[in-house]
Order: C-alpha cells, then sequence, then structure tokens
C-alpha cells in the first residue's frame, strides 16, 4: 500500500511494505505493484 507523506519539502508517497519513499504518487503505485515486501495474500 502507497501512503501519502507531507513535508517541508513537498509531498512524499511512501511503500508501506519496504519503506521507499517516490515524490511522484504513479512512481510509487507502480513500485508497489513490484515490490517484494507486499503481503502475497493482497495479491490474490
Ligand atoms: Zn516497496
Amino acid at each position: 500500500m502507497v501512503v501519502q507523506t507531507e513535508r517541508d519539502d513537498g509531498t512524499w508517497y511512501e511503500c508501506e511494505g519496504c519503506g521507499l519513499m517516490f515524490d511522484e504518487r504513479k512512481d510509487a503505485r507502480q513500485h508497489e505493484q513490484n515490490c517484494d515486501s507486499e503481503d502475497p495474500s493482497y495479491i490474490q
């Protein structure tokens, strides 16, 4: 899952699975689909 985070330097999108931060939502969503840390049951 991707969570939106507000910071002084703007809005970030964090992958809850592994903690990676992205400055664009589409990048975070794309990563999410390939993230190994996601719960496998979520995909099913
Ligand atoms: Zn991830």
